[in-house]
């Protein structure tokens, strides 16, 4: 069925050149990533300089002033090509544009050229260890000291969290105010008092660097609170500002995955044979694969209409919650029913399929887990 976004051609000529150099630059090493737990940090440089980050930021810093379009592209291709622990997306389409959209010019200036190049990989870290889907109850503190800031306490599950050089750190300005004395910091790689603790070892996404962040006396100029000093204590609210387009670029990636995993099977069913035949000619085989089309259809649908109000600027919270809630669930389906169509090679790490199985877990749980989405959607309807 033809996608209900119009590409240019412009669009099909980046989409080509991407597709391109995943399957040559990151496809061929990525095992060797997944047994180094985390991706070079020069596939980021690189990626930079051929103009796949931050494909939406304005020519003034660098960027190529892109529509979303682009930002889909990629987060597609990577999932779509399975090498899911490359989060150049979270990078560009998720981190970045809390400095797009809320840095002052002058921050503009000094950070985003170097996240367009890549020179500057991104973080955000939000969650900590007794914060976590209840966000507000995040105790890390910075405290004003003269023209500094002063931050202390622990992050934890950060992406990016070893290959980061800036990341952008919520904490609490007022903690009398709870969720309105949050603010947001730009912490530089190598600021004194800022220190990464392990690599979190995780049952999947083995590429992604996860790690917990920790902070103490770690001095920040006032310059570096994101958007400046008049910024102080609305930091949550740029968090639930963002997390729409959080939200919707990782069902894109649910999307992308699950397509993937419905194309290996067909080829894999094809050629199995038992009882004389390719197993896709059992009528349980072909049906899975009817209902596991059928999901992948109405994801591509819903996700589609989505991508496009977000582009216009809808206010579509409730719907992107549905969305990350149904397409990961539907993901996890999916990998479900595609490895036991592979029978005991689906869980061997030999074939792609169980890779993607263990790396759709995490989608379900992290930017709100499908039981938070829930409550998004539920309190929407009921008006609470
Ligand atoms: C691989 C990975 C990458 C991540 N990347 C980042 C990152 O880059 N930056 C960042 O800040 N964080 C990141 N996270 C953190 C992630 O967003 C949190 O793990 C997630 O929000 C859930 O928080 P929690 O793990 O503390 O679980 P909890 O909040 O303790 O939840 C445990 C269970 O209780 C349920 N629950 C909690 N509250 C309710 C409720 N009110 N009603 C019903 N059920 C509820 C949850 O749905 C869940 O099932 C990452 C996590 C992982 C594992």
């Amino acid at each position: 069925m033809e996608r209900i976004l119009s590409f240019s051609d412009e669009h099909r000529m980046f989409k080509d050149a991407f597709s391109k150099f995943v399957a040559n630059e990151m496809v061929p090493h990525y095992q060797e990533w997944e047994d180094n737990e985390i991706v070079p940090h020069e596939i980021y440089e690189i990626m930079g300089n051929l103009g796949f980050l931050c494909t939406w930021a304005d020519e003034k810093y660098g960027g190529a002033g892109g529509d979303f379009l682009y930002s889909v592209i990629v987060a597609e291709e990577i999932a779509r090509q399975g090498v899911r622990g490359v989060f150049s997306w979270l990078h560009s389409d998720i981190v970045a544009p809390y400095i797009g959209t809320f840095a002052t010019e002058e921050q503009k200036k000094r950070w985003l050229p170097g996240c367009i190049s890549g020179e500057k990989v991104l973080a955000v870290a939000m969650t900590e260890p007794g914060a976590g889907s209840d966000l507000a109850a995040m105790r890390a503190r910075a405290v004003k000291d003269g023209k500094d800031y002063v931050i202390n306490g622990s992050k934890t599950f950060i992406s990016n969290g070893i290959l980061a050089d800036l990341v952008i750190v919520a904490a609490k300005t007022d903690p009398a105010a709870g969720a309105r004395g949050v603010s947001l910091f730009v912490v530089e790689r190598g600021t004194p008092g800022f220190e990464r603790g392990k690599q979190i070892p995780k049952v999947g996404l083995h590429a992604q660097d996860t790690a917990e962040l920790f902070f103490e006396d770690c001095r920040i100029p006032a310059s570096q609170v994101l958007g400046g000093e008049k910024m102080v204590n609305q930091g949550f609210k740029c968090l639930m500002q963002k997390l729409q387009q959080e939200r919707l670029m990782v069902a894109i990636t649910a999307q992308g995955a699950s397509e993937r995993m419905l194309d290996l099977t067909i080829d894999y069913i094809n050629e199995r044979k038992q009882f004389g035949q390719a197993i896709s000619k059992f009528q349980n085989t072909a049906f899975t694969i009817a209902e596991i089309a059928t999901d992948i259809q109405m994801g591509r649908t819903f996700i589609d209409a989505l991508v496009l109000q977000h582009m216009k600027g809808a206010n579509v919270v409730k719907e992107v919650s549905m969305a990350k809630y149904w397409l990961c669930e539907m993901e996890n389906r999916v990998a479900a029913k595609c490895l036991q169509m592979f029978g005991g090679y689906g869980f061997c790490k030999e074939y792609e399929i169980s890779r993607l199985w263990t790396d759709a877990r995490i989608q379900t749980i992290y930017a709100g887990t499908s039981e938070v989405m829930k409550l998004i959607i539920s309190r929407d309807i009921l008006g609470r």
